[in-house]
């Protein structure tokens, strides 16, 4: 309708609500691809539990608001100490349900407390893992975007064995051969859920159910990049609309410019002390890709005689080395002397958590040893730092076995790891592993095989890239059908 001269109205951005499961490799991915909306004319608002609320930092909460994303509340009922991490099944499994229960009232509530204020929600982003986001959605008539954070590779084994598109043999198992793209994948390298549930199965329900309502949302986003798993995600995209906005790192460290900008820190950190100035500072006194930097991320937890192994590794490797070991790890490091004469030989700093992308895109660190969570394994691969796959659970050994056979980028301890939970992996394993990927003719091809998929996602993330203009296309499409 012609308004006759008057000036119109601008129109509202829209307003979606952000809502990551409350783990730190949940959260990380939600809210980096929420930064990247914010340019695009989309307003968000960060729902964190009041745990993760409680513990992120005071810097922390003034980026978010120099970004302008609005942070708010949800509760889970688990107000003291979040979310129980760590693969004591029966707890997760009753946190998973009373998230449910008091985080689907919380978020009802929230959603009309902000129409009634006149902040109307348009598009709840939420994790694929809490689908009944979804549910409260659709009461209220939101439009909703489905974000799973695993690789596309596992979402199309978990999609296809809870559909029975994935046939399975009473002897053989599963046959995974259905899904194009996938490398031949022994019990091994399947996400650990498949086949070692433990006593209570209700973590495999929960992974299964992320495709339980999956069809009714209006957009299935990935934080993974078209170019480095082509054929899974085109598999999956016959049967849901997935579409790959990863990864989700901020593009200056992508292309080379991160420069320590406030605003442009990746994630938010949950754990503390955050020896950030630290690391850069040890870094810089380090030779080109002479580090190893070692961490298994926020959840992992090895047993004192693994450590110990793995201490022993980095040791007669000779190279140097940077360990995060979080707090609630740190009485299982071998003892004080052994650790003393490591510093002693300036060979070892071992932190309690660090800005694992500064460490990433530092250019001392010449390996990433790693639990293969889907972020890190995106991050290494994105920054071209060659790895060490040492999957613990979940799943990290189908994320390693792509590593170390389908981008090539490194290789993979050959104990340890996949459900076989005990065993331990050796020193002399792990001295092997760091010197086929930091040594000889090895170590150079696995580098440049790094540095050709570092190149394929810097293209992917940005402007004309497939992430790039996948995110584009979400903002604009979300706005026309908020309008
Ligand atoms: N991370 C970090 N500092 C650390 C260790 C990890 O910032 O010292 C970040 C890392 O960059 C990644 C996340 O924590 O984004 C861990 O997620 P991932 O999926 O790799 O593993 P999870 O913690 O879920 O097992």
């Amino acid at each position: 309708m012609a308004n006759h001269g008057q000036p119109s109205e601008p129109t509202p951005m829209p307003h979606c609500l952000a809502v990551p499961f409350p783990t730190q490799g949940h959260i990380n991915p939600i809210l980096e691809f929420s930064k990247r909306l914010i340019p695009k004319g989309i307003r968000v608002t960060l729902l964190l539990t009041p745990f993760i609320s409680k513990s992120i930092s005071a810097r922390d909460r003034t980026r978010i608001s120099a970004l302008e994303i609005g942070l708010e509340t949800i509760a889970d009922g688990h107000d003291e100490e979040g979310c129980p991490t760590g693969v004591g099944a029966q707890r997760f499994d009753a946190y998973v349900r009373t998230f449910r229960e008091i985080g689907s009232k919380a978020l009802a509530r929230l959603v009309q407390r902000m129409a009634d204020s006149g902040e109307s929600v348009h598009c709840i982003i939420y994790d694929s893992i809490i689908p009944w986001c979804l549910d409260v959605a659709k009461e209220f008539g939101i439009l909703t975007a489905d974000f799973f954070t695993q690789s596309c590779a596992v979402d199309a084994i978990y999609y296809g064995v809870r559909e029975g598109k994935v046939p399975v043999g009473e002897t053989t198992g599963y046959n995974f051969g259905v899904i194009p793209g996938l490398p031949a994948l022994e019990r091994r390298d399947l996400p650990t859920l498949l086949h070692d549930c433990g006593p209570d199965p209700d973590p495999f329900g929960l992974i299964l159910g992320q495709f339980s309502n999956a069809e009714q949302a209006d957009w299935v986003l990935c934080n993974s990049v078209l170019e480095v798993e082509q054929e899974e995600l085109s598999w999956l995209s016959n049967f849901l609309p997935f579409t790959t906005v990863g990864p989700t790192i901020p593009l200056p460290y992508l292309n080379n410019q991160h420069d320590n900008d406030d605003t442009d820190l990746h994630g938010l950190s949950i754990f503390k002390p955050f020896n950030e100035s630290t690391c850069a500072n040890w870094l810089e006194t380090k030779p080109k890709h002479s580090v190893v930097y070692v961490s298994f991320g926020s959840i992992a937890g090895l047993a004192a005689d693994q450590m110990e192994e793995l201490f022993w590794g980095l040791r007669n490797s000779n190279h140097y080395f940077l360990w995060v070991v979080r707090q609630s790890e740190e009485s299982k490091l071998p003892k004080e002397s052994e650790l003393s004469a490591a510093a002693a030989a300036e060979r070892g700093l071992i932190v309690r958590w660090c800005s694992q992308l500064e460490v990433l895109a530092s250019e001392a660190v010449g390996c990433f040893v790693t639990h293969c969570g889907w972020n890190s394994t995106l991050e290494g691969l994105s920054l071209g730092v060659p790895m060490v796959a040492v999957p613990q659970w979940s799943d990290q050994p189908t994320n390693a076995k792509y590593v170390k056979d389908v981008w090539r980028v490194g290789v993979r301890v050959v104990e340890g790891g996949g459900g076989e939970s005990g065993a331990v992996v050796g020193r002399e394993e792990i001295e092997r592993c760091l010197r086929e990927v930091m040594e000889g003719e090895s170590g150079e091809e696995i580098r440049r095989n790094s540095e050709k998929w570092k190149n394929v996602i810097r293209e992917a993330a940005g402007e004309g890239g497939s992430s790039g203009s996948n995110v584009g296309d979400f903002a604009a499409s979300l706005i026309s059908k908020s309008r």
